[in-house]
């Protein structure tokens, strides 16, 4: 045996030192966090792990000390001196975790400790086989346990500090405490070491033969090897936790998350159907016996579709915000708002009679009404509201929902703008409305819908100078259909830009004909009528052109009419689609002009040939001053930028005596002629 073996067992045995107390307080602070059901699991193998790596490390030290003398060692006391080492350990990681930091659990835990690896190293030594002659030198081995009881103060006391947290920093004072831990205990070590006396000097006769350095470092080797590989388990676990750690908190937020979207709208924050189901349900239930009277409005924006389709959708989101801010002033403490649909709203209200009810949808009315601003814009629109009643209407939630949405589509069929109370008489109706709107994609295969022309005629000659084109469904239940019934309702489900195109192909193919006939000898433009849905088609231009050549009438002969809204929900697109057709000599007329939002300076900038003034302003003509005023305005800036004015809905002489003295081109209505099948025009283009 040479020096250099020696030194390098006490370096080994230091570092399987340092590395058994890095792995004791890393053990500790794993112990003290585990739940309950993995704890004694941490707690059995970190003492295992714990046990051994301070076991070992008395091994080697102690073989380290005695190796310039040959010695063996016997097993029994060898295997007792792991288990007391096991059981100390074990001990101490209880300790950690159990029990709170303060000095009396120290020192006792300390003592208890220390006593036990100092009985560690006695049952140790005892294990060399000495025959009669190992003596302890009391005093110095009452330093040695005094040396162990306080190294075990120390080190109870730095895993006390270090059990919370796995961060870098805590990581760092840990290896720092696990190197003054591991001289601590090889100084207790060596102390008891040195405390012992051996009567004779050469044990080589008990010598089992076994090579002592090959065993030393075997013993060194398995349990660093051990050491460094629970090491790295822990780091693993302690990986892996903060995984699920961070796992559990996100899938606990998207849970959270999920469960609020389930019960809310995204948009406005407020309660969404499911969870007024719920509430109405509640309220029933609540109600069980007593008089219970309640109400559910059902609130719907007019017209949210055209601020989406002619502001943009950014606008009616914001739109949306602010009507539901206005709902929510006149609402009471305890009603409750919450939001079915895009732009359908609902308020529950516990009335004390049926006045009140319609006292809340009054109000609603009212404060929707005025205008609202969003930015670069103000907005008129107004609600619909159907109120139905529990328990007149309906005793259940779904039958509630139901009688007020029906309620509302029977305001909206009615002008708008007001409110209802739910009629058994509406039920026929709504029927009547879900039958229409299942039969029209049938009705364009059938070929159902018809084409009915209304002429324009020219104010100072009297002769017919265009034609407008309006829809009909010749319904096989309903009869003639008008399309102020299903033209909404093809809106909504898309099918307007196939029937669109259907009544272009019915109009271009119609004036065909009347140019065939000889009926046209000059262009008599038949005019149609665009939704704003159409006019975003991106293929807009390409498929009218199309059309023309089809029927290879020329492009002058079509006027396409487009609402004012139409056209401002991107007026720079529009203007870019216009300047199109009219350079291909298509020609755009605004129809229903006056209603709509436009502004006036985009009308300069929109190339248009044609200006309808809405039926509105004409009806009153004759006795409303204002309307007079409105429309001779209408008139004069309408020539200055060189457009054509037509005139709607004119149904008595008078209205046209002030028209034609205001200088207005057309004029259009019943006073002339109704909207009419194409065979009755034959028959006045054929007369004039
Ligand atoms: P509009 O474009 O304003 O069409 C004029 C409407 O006023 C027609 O109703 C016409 O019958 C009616 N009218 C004409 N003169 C008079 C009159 O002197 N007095 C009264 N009270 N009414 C008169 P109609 O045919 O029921 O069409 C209603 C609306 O349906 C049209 O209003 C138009 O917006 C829409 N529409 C009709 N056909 C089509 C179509 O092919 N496509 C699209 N997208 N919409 C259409
Ligand atoms: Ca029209
Ligand atoms: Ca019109």
């Amino acid at each position: 045996m040479n020096d250099n073996s020696i030194l390098a067992l006490y370096l080994l045995s230091f570092v399987v030192a340092v590395l058994a107390s890095y792995l004791a307080l890393m053990l500790a602070a794993r112990v003290s966090r585990a739940r309950s059901g993995q704890a004694l699991a941490w707690l059995i193998g970190g003492g295992i792990t714990m046990g051994t790596g301070i076991w070992s490390m008395h091994f080697i030290g102690m073989l380290a000390f005695y190796l310039p003398i040959k010695v063996s060692y016997s097993f029994k006391e060898t295997l007792l001196s792991w288990l007391v080492a096991i059981v100390v350990s074990c001990f101490a990681l209880f300790l950690v975790k159990g029990t709170r930091r303060n000095r009396h659990n120290l020192v006792l835990g300390g003592i208890i400790i220390g006593a036990g690896l100092s009985a560690m190293n006695c049952v140790g030594m005892a294990a060399i086989k000495v025959g009669p002659g190992l003596r302890y030198d009391p005093a110095l081995f009452v330093a040695s346990v005094a040396v162990t009881i306080v190294g075990a103060i120390v080190a109870l006391w730095l895993a006390f500090r270090l059990r919370g947290g796995d961060a870098w920093h805590t990581r760092l004072t840990r290896f720092s405490a696990a190197i003054i831990m591991g001289l601590a205990i090889m100084g207790m070590q060596f102390t008891n070491m040195a405390a012992s006396r051996f009567s004779t000097p050469s044990l080589s006769a008990f010598n089992d033969g076994m090579d002592h350095n090959w065993l030393a470092f075997s013993v060194a080797g398995l349990s660093l090897t051990i050491l460094a590989f629970i090491l790295l388990l822990s780091f693993i676990d302690i990986r892996s936790r903060r995984y699920a750690d961070a796992l559990r908190l996100s899938l606990k937020t998207v849970h959270s998350k999920l469960a609020y979207l389930g019960t809310h709208d995204a948009l406005t924050s407020l309660p969404n159907r499911s969870l007024v189901n719920k509430k109405i349900t509640e309220i029933i239930d609540a109600a069980e016996g007593k008089a219970i009277l309640f109400a559910v409005l059902h609130i719907n924006i007019d017209r949210l579709k055209t601020v989406n389709e002619s502001l943009g959708r950014a606008a009616g989101d914001q739109l949306l915000n602010a009507f539901v801010l206005r709902i929510r002033q006149t609402l009471r403490p305890g009603d409750m708002l919450a939001r079915l649909s895009g732009d359908d709203f609902v308020v529950l209200a516990v009335v004390g009679q049926v006045e009140d009810a319609a006292g809340i949808a009054e109000n609603l009315i009212e404060i929707l009404g005025r205008p609202l601003h969003v930015p670069s814009h103000e907005i008129h629109v107004t609600a619909s509201i159907g109120i139905s009643l529990f328990p007149n209407n309906g005793t259940t939630a779904e039958s509630l929902l139901a009688t007020s949405d029906i309620a509302m589509s029977h305001v909206k069929q009615h002008g708008r703008n007001n409110y209802h109370f739910f009629t058994s008489e509406m039920h026929a109706r709504n029927r009547d409305r879900i039958n229409l709107e299942s039969g029209l994609r049938p009705a364009l295969r059938e070929n159902e819908f018809r084409m009915f022309y209304q002429p324009k005629v020219d104010i100072r000659s009297g002769r017919i100078v265009g034609l407008e084109g309006l829809l009909r469904w010749k319904h096989p239940e309903y009869g003639l259909v008008s399309p102020t019934r299903f033209i909404p309702l093809a809106e909504e489900s898309g099918l307007i830009v196939a029937i669109g195109d259907w009544v272009m192909e019915a109009a271009c193919q119609q004036s065909r004909q009347w140019q065939d006939k000889g009926l046209m000898p000059d262009i008599i433009p038949i005019a149609i009528n665009l939704s704003a849905h159409q006019f975003l088609q991106r293929d807009l231009v390409d498929s009218t052109i199309a059309v023309l050549k089809r029927h290879a009438i020329p492009p002058a002969s079509l006027i396409l009419e487009l609402t004012e809204g139409s056209l401002m929900g991107n007026p720079e697109n529009a203007i870019d689609v216009l300047r199109e057709l009219t350079r291909l000599g298509i020609h755009v007329s605004i129809d229903d002009f006056g209603t709509g939002y436009s502004s006036l300076s985009y009308l300069r900038r929109f190339p248009l040939s044609e200006i309808k003034i809405d039926r509105s302003f004409v009806q009153s003509l004759e006795n409303n001053l204002e309307d007079r005023a409105i429309v001779r305005a209408i008139v004069t800036l309408a020539h200055s930028l060189q457009l054509t004015v037509v005139a709607e809905g004119v149904t008595k002489v008078e209205q046209l005596r002030f028209l034609r003295q205001i200088g207005c081109d057309q004029y259009q209505g019943f006073l002339f002629s109704e909207p009419v099948p194409a065979d009755i025009i034959s028959g006045m283009l054929a007369s004039q």
